[in-house]
């Protein structure tokens, strides 16, 4: 008789892997495949151990800045979060020839940030402090043109030099509901704001925290599969712990589980960050399995069907490769 005390377990959907970072680990991918190796990335392609690891198995050599990578022919990748402008202009300057990796949304974050300036805009930024994508998105501008707000708390001591040019953009992988809190006290307190009719917070990242919302309440404890720095999958925990789930945790992988945690528990919650393999999530779950009779469902709160283009210089390979 099966001794193993029965769990149910109940994986979100949407989780794991969006369109950008798809297509991120793709261009690496692709771009090892035709050129060979090495292929240097600047930054994590995506925020993901395993991921990084895998590709550096492959060729893969990553770096955090240009001038770590020595004259060479072999391609340079910038990661999924985007650049400040200097960095293709440095790589410009060395005769590098170098492939952007930075996510369409978070360059439509950019795009808005450019006009918003262009058109005499003082810009808010509404993000996380050093966050590469924020580093990105400031480095767009002159210095001293956007500023950084990261709570509530930091908009009441914001002073802008005109409150009737202000202009608003966020970072893409934030707390929707703390995005939403921080807009909010923006507009009372600066009427004449300009932003998005939103915030640009992506597709990706606003529906893993709507499925979270709704299986968090519904279990004893929830696993949020993701790397410590990737700030979407650090947001699901906060989310799951808000939406009701004391025990919500972050793991890289299923060798990290602290099973002291788990003991007698019947209801358990799964889902990944945007940047983590579907691999891992089934790893999490056959580790549960070995100790746990486990009876498993999905619920899905969002259809996603969102894919995009790689770049040209990559793309018939793509086609060869039947991707
Ligand atoms: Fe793009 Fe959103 Fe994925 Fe970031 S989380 S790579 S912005 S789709």
């Amino acid at each position: 008789m099966d001794k193993r005390p029965h769990l149910d377990i109940t994986l979100c959907a949407p989780r794991g892997f969006c369109a950008g970072v798809d297509r991120a680990i793709q261009i690496v991918e692709l771009a090892l495949q035709k050129y060979g190796a090495p292929v240097y990335v600047r930054h994590a392609i995506v925020h993901n151990k395993y991921v990084v690891a895998g590709l550096e198995e492959k060729g893969a050599i990553f770096v955090e800045e240009l001038d770590e990578i020595p004259e060479t022919d072999a391609p340079v990748v910038f990661s999924a979060h985007g650049v400040p402008k200097s960095v293709p202009a440095d790589a410009k300057a060395r005769n590098m020839f170098y492939l952007d990796a930075t996510c369409p949304l978070v360059s439509k974050v950019h795009v808005e940030a450019t006009r918003h300036f262009e058109e005499g805009h003082e810009i808010v930024l509404i993000g996380h402090a050093g966050h590469p994508e924020v580093v990105g998105t400031m480095g767009q501008l002159p210095p001293g043109s956007v500023t950084l707000i990261e709570t509530v708390h930091d908009v009441g001591g914001f002073e802008p030099k005109d409150p009737s040019t202000l202009a608003f953009v966020t970072q893409t992988t934030l707390s929707v509901d703390d995005t939403r809190e921080i807009v909010e006290a923006l507009r009372a307190r600066f009427p004449l704001i300009n932003g998005p009719h939103k915030e640009d917070i992506c597709y990706a990242t606003t529906n893993r925290q709507e499925s979270i919302k709704a299986v968090a309440p519904t279990v004893e404890a929830m696993i949020v599969v993701g790397s410590p720095h990737s700030s979407n999958s650090q947001r699901l925990v906060e989310v799951a712990k808000r939406a009701g789930c004391k025990h919500a945790v972050l793991v890289d992988r299923a060798s990290e589980i602290d099973w002291s945690i788990y003991g007698n528990i019947k209801s358990l919650g799964v889902s990944a960050g945007a940047s983590a393999p579907e691999s891992l999530v089934e790893e999490v779950i056959d580790a549960f399995a070995a100790r746990y009779d486990v009876k498993v469902k999905t619920t899905t709160t969002a259809e996603e069907n969102i894919a995009f283009n790689i770049p040209k210089v990559l793309r018939n390979l793509e086609t060869a490769a039947g991707k």
